[in-house]
């Protein structure tokens, strides 16, 4: 096998607020193969979102530390110079479908104009811009005139049809979907999932998809990266993780969708998510894991330092590595 498409090596993204350093990302090392789907799984405040900002280089302003490597086809991009990385890699390399991005769409732009402003900023004419722009959208299967429409006169599908033209208008390579169907109803995200689908077959995109929701992930990956408290706990071929967890944290999670193992009864993982200001030591999941509470061998392993990523048997032909004590 060749080079990753993506490859990320210890990412860290540290936000600073009055309550302290926030470490939302952690040290997140993966990699993205041509082709495929990966879909980032994890709850609210696990760092997925955070993982894709610092993808396509949109942090907040309160950001405290941004450090690790990006390499997109070899090259190093989270630290080059900021024109450089809008004017080659942002949109033409790598672009995103933001979480609710259709209700930020400014209801008094055309359609069109807000789909151009990106390229525009790029220097690209505005005939040029708005021709991509009506190729997009026609490939998303609306129709090209969209362009002279307001977002208040287009449905929640047909909207989100239009950030997902946006997305593939400069046609990148790598398209980051967070949670892209979070805000519509089942229809209009079956709709969306197939779009995304035949997209990807069309255009050859490689997907990262960013959700809380393990069985929808489960229509679309390829590969899956379990995070939690800001980090990847878990990795693996999709099949890997969803019929053989290793993470105590994955197996809870998994065995919490009805859908995936209607054997088991709906169980769910006690405890919340940690602070991530002053997160436990050692694995950031020991004040819920019920082998830490269980196995008196774990005792001063969990709770003092950091789990080992050990790499362990799957089925799939992507590696299957798993952060976690008990494997070791
Ligand atoms: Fe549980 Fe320890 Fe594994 Fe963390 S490292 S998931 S506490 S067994």
């Amino acid at each position: 096998m060749g080079m990753a498409l993506l490859e990320v090596r210890n990412a860290r993204l540290y936000y600073a607020t009055t309550k302290g350093v926030v470490k939302a990302l952690d040290g997140v090392s993966f990699e993205l193969n041509e082709g495929e789907t990966l879909a980032v799984v994890g709850e609210t405040g696990s760092g997925k979102s955070t993982l894709a900002k610092l993808l396509v280089r949109v942090w907040e302003r309160n950001v405290a530390l941004v450090d690790g490597e990006v390499y997109l086809e070899g090259r190093e991009v989270l630290h080059m110079p900021e024109e450089e990385f809008r004017r080659e890699i942002r949109w033409r390399k790598i672009a995103m479908v933001p979480q609710s991005s259709m209700n930020a769409l400014n209801p008094v732009i055309k359609i069109g104009d807000q789909m151009i402003e990106p390229l525009l900023l790029q220097g690209m004419s505005k005939e040029e811009a708005l021709k991509m722009a009506m190729d997009a959208l026609e490939a998303v299967g609306l129709p090209r005139d969209t362009v002279n429409r307001y977002p208040h006169q287009l449905s929640g599908g047909m909207k989100q049809r239009v950030i997902i033209a946006m997305s593939i208008m400069a046609h990148p390579r790598i398209i980051i979907l967070d949670e892209p169907t979070s805000a519509l109803d089942v229809i209009t995200q079956a709709n969306i999932m197939n779009l995304l689908k035949r997209l990807k077959r069309e255009f050859g995109l490689s997907y990262i998809f960013i959700t809380h929701d393990l069985a929808l992930a489960s229509e679309l990956a390829d590969a899956v990266a379990i995070m939690y408290a800001g980090k990847i706990v878990e990795i693996g071929g999709a099949e890997d993780i969803y019929l053989d967890p290793r993470h105590p944290y994955t197996q809870g999670l998994i065995s919490s969708v009805p859908t995936l193992r209607t054997d088991k009864a709906l169980s769910f993982i006690p405890g919340e998510v940690p602070s991530l200001i002053n997160p436990p030591p050692g694995c950031r999941f020991h004040p819920r894991c019920v082998f830490y509470r269980d196995r008196d061998y774990l005792k001063g392993l969990c709770d003092a330092k950091e789990p080992p990523e050990v790499e362990v048997e799957g089925k799939s032909s992507r590696k299957h590595v798993v952060s976690c004590w008990l494997y070791k």
